[in-house]
């Protein structure tokens, strides 16, 4: 006799009609069963957190915690970037102190206090506002702007943000409004004034007008998984009122246009103002207009009024991050060897050398762990197997180490 052929336990289809079917311990499901099987998943999903079902994380009022308290704790993960620190403690501060009193008796609404860190890569924008996340504990999402497109482009829909808001949040929308959002790269999508010929500013213009609608405190339809929105699909309302946008970019060049500034409010006064100031520095002179300049439309930095900036990393500044911030790569190495009981130790010269190449590779911060893994990684593979109870690290063996492995060849000339 034949043997039966397999069915859906679900529709009953045979196997040869179907693209799939999923063996179970007893049963079967077929491609089709577990996609209508998924849709009903997530539309229950979408209508129980409209209904409020299931209990928020974030708590009705959220601890405030005081400006200083809020940098002290950044200081224990973030080095430098003092200015860009306070400025980003008041503002997170002023935010949560709006949502914890909804309906003040005095009839002031305060505006929310959305961010833009201005700085080059690898210099702690988004560590910052990931820690800031962390420790107030609410949602948070890094979303990339250069993949933001205008709706009917090829790209993410900007609404596409806080499908991953909502993600974070596990679903729960009271937590997802009351979130952080962090939009690297704003400066990708400042106008491209110099090129008047370009009629549709897909990337640019177009996408900085969808974003406003983000940030002016609406309410928006998400589609629960990101992605396109596409007509049949069940949409999430979120209120974006309550949810704190920090923007970073490293907007390249802006240094010049502070620095046009500067000299041309500067004339007729006195010229030595300019002369006081390094080229380096000039970052901290920062103001709204320079953003404008760049690129970025008014009605948009409308909507971040605080605007702050992140300092270049120097050698000293590296040193300390490869060896004080309470995660700090060389801690989490010493960690690591630890659970296999060994008491790993580095030469002070060590420190300076991966800390010179991260430098001579132009690698920043980010370049310090590549640099570790290079050095340590024979030593991870090997040390579990033998026993060790102590290793230590000197200059030589960190220099050999570090010529035999792949980024040595990647010397920029
Ligand atoms: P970006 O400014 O490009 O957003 P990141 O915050 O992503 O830079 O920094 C990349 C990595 O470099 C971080 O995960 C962190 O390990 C390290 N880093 C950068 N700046 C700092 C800093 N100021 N203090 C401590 N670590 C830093």
């Amino acid at each position: 006799m034949a043997k039966k052929e397999a069915t859906c336990s679900f529709c009953g289809e045979n196997r040869s009609a179907v693209k799939m079917l999923i063996a179970g311990i007893s049963a079967q499901i077929c491609d089709n069963c577990a996609y209508q099987a998924n849709r009903i998943v997530q539309e229950e999903i979408a209508h129980h957190s409209k209904s409020g079902i299931g209990t928020s994380k974030v708590g009705k009022k959220l601890k405030l915690l005081k400006p200083n308290e809020i940098k002290s704790h950044l200081d224990e993960y973030v080095i430098g970037q003092i200015d860009a620190k306070k400025v980003l403690s008041v503002a997170v501060y002023n935010h949560f102190k709006r949502l914890n009193n909804p309906n003040s008796e005095v009839e002031v609404e305060i505006d929310k206090s959305n961010v833009i860190l201005v700085g080059r890569t690898g210099t702690g924008k988004t560590l910052l506002a990931k820690t800031i996340a962390k420790l107030l504990n609410v949602p948070f999402c890094i979303a990339d702007a250069t993949v933001l497109t205008e709706a009917g482009y090829v790209g993410e829909d900007v609404e596409s943000i806080l499908s991953r808001l909502l993600q974070a949040a596990d679903y729960d929308v009271e937590a997802a409004q009351m979130g952080i959002v962090f939009i690297d790269e704003i400066d990708k999508i400042a106008r491209k004034s110099d090129n008047p010929s370009i009629t549709r500013d897909v990337s640019g213009e177009g996408v900085q007008q969808a974003l406003l609608k983000l940030l002016e405190g609406a309410v928006v339809n998400v589609p629960p998984q990101g992605g396109r929105k596409h007509p049949e699909q069940k949409m999430i309302q979120i209120d974006t009122r309550n949810i704190l946008f920090i923007c970073g970019g490293a907007f390249d060049g802006i240094e010049n246009i502070i620095a046009n500034r500067i000299n041309r409010q500067t004339i007729g006064f006195s010229s030595s103002v300019e002369e006081r100031i390094e080229q380096d520095s000039l970052l901290k002179y920062i103001n709204p207009l320079d953003i404008k300049t760049y690129g970025l439309i008014p009605e948009l930095i409308g909507r971040f009024p605080v605007i702050t900036y992140l300092e270049p990393l120097k050698e000293a500044d590296l040193k300390r991050i490869l060896m004080e911030p309470k995660n700090a790569l060389i801690k989490q190495y010493v960690r690591l060897f630890e659970l296999d009981n060994v008491k790993l130790t580095l030469e002070k010269d060590v420190y300076d050398f991966i800390v010179q190449k991260a430098v001579e590779f132009k690698l920043g911060a980010r370049g310090l762990r590549s640099i570790c893994e290079a050095i340590l990684t024979d030593a991870m593979f090997e040390i579990p197997s033998k026993n060790l109870e102590e290793f230590n690290i000197d200059l030589d063996y960190a220099q050999s180490k570090f010529e035999k492995s792949k980024l040595a060849s990647l010397k920029v000339a």
